[in-house]
């Protein structure tokens, strides 16, 4: 099996190095549950998946031994998973249209979500999620303002194969126009450094912590 512990104490090194405060988030999608519990034991606490149905197979138990897990979704949220969605992730990070942000809104009474984060299709990619960034200040103020919802940062993830950089400074100047404390959540295993460097709050890094999913 990987050596996890270290892995995650290099990158937190690594993250810590560049510039304080940025938080890992290790994606566990498609990881063994063995892997996961080597991470809890080293310490770690924060997690992300990118399938509802996926975490809710893993993390319920985990909490059993685990309380202080923190769960972030970072895949695509269907508008008939929301509910389960709200009962098992503490941060939704990919609201991304009106019509699940309103259903979010609706569901939100007695959730265990207190944060949501609005996904920018940063490279303007159709086959991408994500609101366009010519749209996410209106679609910002429709959470927040008509939603009420705790909109806490913007998370994207930038065309493949392209240089991040363009795209990292595009999604912070964008949150910055919004409202200054907003967080980012951008780099992955490939390019967190390079987001870290621009300002990410968030790292989401899978491979990097875990070694290679398993499909
Ligand atoms: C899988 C995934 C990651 C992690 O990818 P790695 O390359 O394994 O670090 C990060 N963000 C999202 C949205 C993902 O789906």
């Amino acid at each position: 099996m990987e050596n996890i512990a270290e892995n995650i104490a290099k990158i937190k090194a690594e993250i810590n190095q560049i510039r304080r405060g940025a938080e890992l988030i290790a994606v566990s999608k498609k990881q063994p549950v063995e892997r996961l519990i080597a991470a809890l034991d080293a310490g770690h606490r924060v997690f992300g998946e990118n399938r509802v149905q996926e975490a809710a197979g893993k993390f319920p138990e985990l909490r059993n031994e685990y309380d202080d897990i923190e769960l972030h979704l970072i895949g695509p949220l269907q508008t008939n998973k929301v509910k389960d969605a709200l009962e098992l992730f503490d941060v939704i990070q990919t609201v991304d249209r009106e019509k699940l942000a309103r259903k979010l809104a609706t569901e939100i009474e007695g959730a265990r979500t207190k944060e949501f984060m609005i996904q920018v299709n940063i490279g303007e990619e159709e086959q991408k999620a994500g609101i366009p960034p010519q749209e996410a200040a209106e679609f910002f103020g429709f959470c927040k303002n008509d939603l009420d919802l705790n909109v806490t940062g913007l998370m994207c993830i930038p065309p493949a194969d392209e240089d991040p950089t363009m795209y990292f400074g595009l999604l912070r100047n964008i949150a910055e126009k919004l409202d200054g404390n907003l967080k980012l959540s951008m780099g992955m295993s490939a390019d967190y450094q390079i987001a870290v460097d621009l300002g990410a709050d968030y790292v989401r890094i899978g491979t990097g912590v875990f070694g290679a999913r398993e499909y």
